[in-house]
């Protein structure tokens, strides 16, 4: 019967996804961790969602996952980024209390039935003819299983650099995995190195926050997860913005000698979009000041997470640049800035459910993926867990399509195009953005969760309610009008300058870009907000929406229509010379195929499809 168990290493962000949702579909689990104490840890910034991510937190909430309440149950700052743009890049951030985040989480693990958590290190994976037999840790010795999730993180052969100084590690007071990491360099899969890294965390009460530019946080407070009340919310507290100026970057570009990323050091390659200020001063030169936003790591701390002056430079030149900014000219390091390299392996060397190709029953999710962020991190172990369990239910796999879920975007194109350089979700990435909202991730996935018996008889009675509600609303809305002359129209008029000319339909009017559902006469004030969000872009992108959804059918009746190898992409009329570049250089076969390359966007993959209908009825005119 052991044999039939599922072992998930590592208690990070993909690790307690992974482990919940296997035990949560009735497998039985083991979760073996270094430390108990640091299950649900953020290794760099205590702060959950952002553009792209926000989408995925939810994504990994309606499918019963964890991360989103919690976030919900440390919040202690909220903002809604893009809030003026349109919802389908609307995004929610919440910055969270360090330890209450983890709280939440290690007791979300400890109350999932099935789940067992183990304090150890996974020393040797157990692998016979290329089917995995379980583990060997170093204080229990060998443990069997049928399935085995691998979220090590940035553990895998880690070394972190200050300066010239390098010491072998996780993170910041955790070892590195190098034991596990030699086994796996010994299995056949392509393995690289990346790197990443962390701002010096400042001491608050030796900062002067007067005259800093205070960023108060979203009122009413807003909900990263689909279920639990904004009544039960941590206090409030603000967030200060103050700026890199040229004396900073002056420092910074004279000791670049000393920077353990410009000196050769580290080999590996960094998050293009959450560069160090090394990276931002060259890359940026043309900048004379960088925002650094001040961030609180919890409400019974003084830390503060500078963010955006992430650094390798040794102690003495931090200090130096850091006396330059406004507001920190006192400020006291707690903890130094550092960078750190570890061993990834190549996504590409794993198959849709996140199995790796070389060894059976294996499964690999988050940052041992080239990956970066919590969210990614989940979203992989969601995924993993299901897909394990899956298997051992003798059943497919479960993997959403890009059109789906931006979890299907981060899959797909981890195991097709791989990671080049740490992977980090953006909407930019998601073809189909205006029907992946953050606001409609329950209604996108949360059936299909309850399929997957992922979801507790609670929030399905939450989801259906919250459905039928919406759904009741959107009737009520397309039946009532609003006449021309009537008060309810002028006081309509007052509120929004909107003319209405003729009878409209509440339904039409809210069409309009700048009427909100509050604007409407006689509104249904008992809405919970997020009703009221799924129902404002739902009419308001309706057509769009449509037009996607014609796309997405389209694409799928001619997915396996294949590109001859001799086309040349430069004669195709209208696509523009990104487009024909990246095709040109990845020769796809098929739709499929070109449709899974970044950057090619749905028109364009009609203006090759007509291309190609031409060429096959002219066959005489060369591709
Ligand atoms: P982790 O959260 O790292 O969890 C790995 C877990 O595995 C740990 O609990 C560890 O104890 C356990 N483990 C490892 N080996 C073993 C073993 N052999 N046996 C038992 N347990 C084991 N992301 C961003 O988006 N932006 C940033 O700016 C950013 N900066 C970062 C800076 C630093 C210094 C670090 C370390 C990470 C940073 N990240 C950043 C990345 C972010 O923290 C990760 O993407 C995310 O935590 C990955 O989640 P994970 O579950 O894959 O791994």
């Amino acid at each position: 019967m052991s044999k039939e168990k599922i072992i998930v290493i590592g208690g990070g962000h993909a690790g307690v996804e992974a482990a919940t949702s296997a035990a949560r579909m009735g497998c039985e689990v083991t979760l073996i961790t270094h430390k108990f104490s640091s299950i649900g840890e953020m290794s760099c910034n205590p702060a959950i969602g952002g553009v792209g991510k926000s989408q995925l937190a939810r994504e990994v909430d309606a499918m019963g996952g964890l991360m989103a309440s919690a976030a919900d149950a440390a919040g202690i700052h909220y903002r809604v980024l893009n809030s003026t743009k349109g919802q389908a890049v609307r995004a929610t951030r919440v910055q969270t209390d360090r330890e209450l985040y983890k709280n939440a989480i290690q007791e979300g693990t400890k109350l999932t039935p099935n789940l067992t958590l183990l304090e150890d290190s996974v020393e040797d994976i157990l692998i016979k003819r290329g089917k995995v037999k379980g583990v060997k840790t170093l204080k229990k010795g060998e443990n069997l299983a049928a399935k085995i999730i691998l979220t090590t993180g940035t553990f895998l052969n880690g070394a972190m650099y200050v300066g010239n100084k390098k010491e072998e590690g996780g993170r910041f007071g955790d070892p590195s995995s190098n034991t596990l990491s030699t086994k796996l360099r010994s299995i056949n899969l392509r393995v690289g190195r990346l790197k990443t890294g962390t701002p010096p965390r400042l001491d608050g009460q030796s900062i002067n926050w007067s005259g800093l530019e205070e960023q108060k946080g979203e009122e009413p407070i807003p909900s990263l997860s689909f279920i639990g009340s904004t009544k039960k919310r941590p206090r409030q507290v603000s967030c200060y913005i103050t700026r890199t100026n040229p004396k900073t970057h002056k420092h910074i570009i004279s000791s670049l000698n000393k920077s353990p990323l410009y000196t050769g050091v580290i080999k590996g390659v960094g998050p293009r979009y959450c560069p160090s200020i090394e990276d931002k001063v060259i890359r940026f030169a043309d900048k004379k000041s960088h925002q650094v936003f001040l961030e609180p790591e919890g409400l019974n701390t003084r830390v503060i997470y500078p963010n955006g002056i992430s650094t390798s430079l040794p102690q003495k030149i931090q200090e130096k640049f850091l006396r330059t900014i406004a507001g920190l000219e006192e400020a006291k390091i707690i903890r130094l800035g550092y960078a750190i390299e570890y061993d990834y392996f190549d996504p590409r060397d794993l198959k849709n459910s996140l199995e790796t190709k070389a060894v059976q029953g294996l499964y690999f999710a988050g940052q041992i993926n080239g990956t970066t962020g919590y969210e990614e991190a989940a979203a992989q172990g969601l995924v993993a867990g299901i897909n394990s369990a899956l298997s051992l239910k003798g059943e497919a796999p479960w993997v959403p399509g890009r059109h789906e879920a931006y979890i299907g975007v981060l899959i797909n194109d981890l195991v097709n195009l791989g990671a080049k350089e740490p992977y980090r979700m953006f909407t930019s990435r998601a073809e189909y953005r205006l029907i992946l909202r953050e606001d409609n991730a329950d209604l996108r996935l949360t059936e299909k969760a309850k399929k997957l018996n992922l979801i507790s008889k609670e929030r399905w009675g939450e989801y259906s309610q919250k459905k039928q509600e919406k759904e009741k609303e959107m009737i009520k809305l397309k039946k009532r009008t609003l006449k021309p002359t009537t008060k309810q129209a002028l006081s309509f008029k007052r509120k929004t300058k909107e003319n209405i000319r003729k009878t409209k339909s509440y339904h039409e009017l809210l069409k309009r870009p700048g009427v909100r559902y509050t604007d409407l006469p006689e509104h249904n004030k008992t809405l919970s907000f997020d009703i009221i969000n799924k129902i404002e872009a739902e009419i308001k992108y309706e057509g769009y929406v449509l037009r996607q959804k014609e796309e997405i059918k389209k694409l799928q009746r001619n997915e396996n229509t294949p590109i001859p190898e001799k086309i040349n992409f430069n004669k195709i009329v209208g696509l523009s010379s990104e487009v024909k570049q990246k095709l040109t250089e990845a020769k796809p076969d098929n739709i499929a195929g070109a449709s899974r390359l970044p950057g090619i966007t749905p028109a364009a993959l009609s203006l090759l499809l007509v291309h190609l209908k031409k060429e096959a009825r002219n066959p005489k005119v060369k591709a």
